[in-house]
């Protein structure tokens, strides 16, 4: 029984800011595939995520691109929920090496329980540069952006449609190189010109798409101070071929 509104193939916003946005949630991404998939879980997601998945069984695995508070400090609050409303199923949780530690240190640091405590099996998987893992007939393959912490941008394929996500960071070759060929690319782009080279500026980002085939590009995690611009200033770079989006949190794309 489906107990939520997306079918396979569809993306859905749950939220597309930055870390200390007032209006805007976390950047944040369920994924349905078939399996649904959270990407990313900030501090602001939890009660997004709720709404939208009201079952407490939906959630099949959480990818967490990297371990900033607006990317993962969420996940207690949703560990803790999936207990008190009954969920029996495993859940998966993949992350670069280390991510078992974190994730029990801050669920620990929240509500001191630890994994003994749940009702339900986490399961983890651990992400790599160059490694790819398979899950449900999806295969997810991940590339090191630069990011201040370890941040896996993440490419999925299913079906012949592949997409990806970045999390945070400017591109890097290796990046450029997993996004080839993605029909879909979500990246961040916190910024217009680059003051903060760990992360992503507008012009870059686009021109970076536009080299590796994007058709999509959509722009999340803008900078408060810079958002309200940055449609106009996109129009500036756009290139034929390939449309440029800021999605709303709230929208659903389907591949
Ligand atoms: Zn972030
Ligand atoms: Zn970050």
């Amino acid at each position: 029984m489906r107990t939520h509104d997306l079918r396979p193939g569809q993306l859905r916003f749950l939220g597309t800011g930055e870390a200390f946005d007032h209006e805007f949630p976390n950047t944040s991404i369920l994924c349905c595939l078939g399996p649904v998939f959270l990407v990313d879980c900030g501090h602001t997601i939890p009660p997004l995520l709720w709404r939208a998945l009201p079952d407490p069984e939906a959630l099949d695995a959480v990818y967490l691109t990297h371990r900033h508070g607006d990317h993962a400090f969420g996940l207690p609050s949703v560990l803790y929920r999936f207990w008190e409303d009954g969920r029996k199923r495993l859940l998966t949780i993949i992350g670069s090496r280390g991510i078992d530690a974190y994730a029990a240190k801050i669920l620990k640091l929240a509500y001191r329980v630890g994994w003994e405590d749940l009702p339900f099996k986490v399961k983890f998987l651990i992400a790599a540069p160059g490694k790819t893992l398979k899950y449900q007939g999806v295969r997810l393959s991940f590339a090191k952006s630069r990011h201040p912490v370890t941040n896996l941008a993440v490419r999925f394929d299913w079906q012949g449609k592949p997409f990806a996500i970045s999390g945070d960071g400017s591109p890097t070759a290796a990046t450029a190189r997993l996004f080839h060929g993605c029909d879909l690319l979500v990246h961040e782009t916190f910024q217009d010109e680059v003051f903060q080279p760990v992360h992503a500026s507008l012009p870059g980002v686009i021109e970076m798409a536009h080299s590796v085939g994007a058709k999509r590009l959509a722009l999340i995690h803008l900078s408060r101070r810079f958002r309200s611009q940055a449609g106009n200033r996109a129009k500036k770079y756009a290139k034929p071929g390939m449309r440029i989006f800021i999605p709303r949190p709230g929208q659903t794309v389907t591949l």
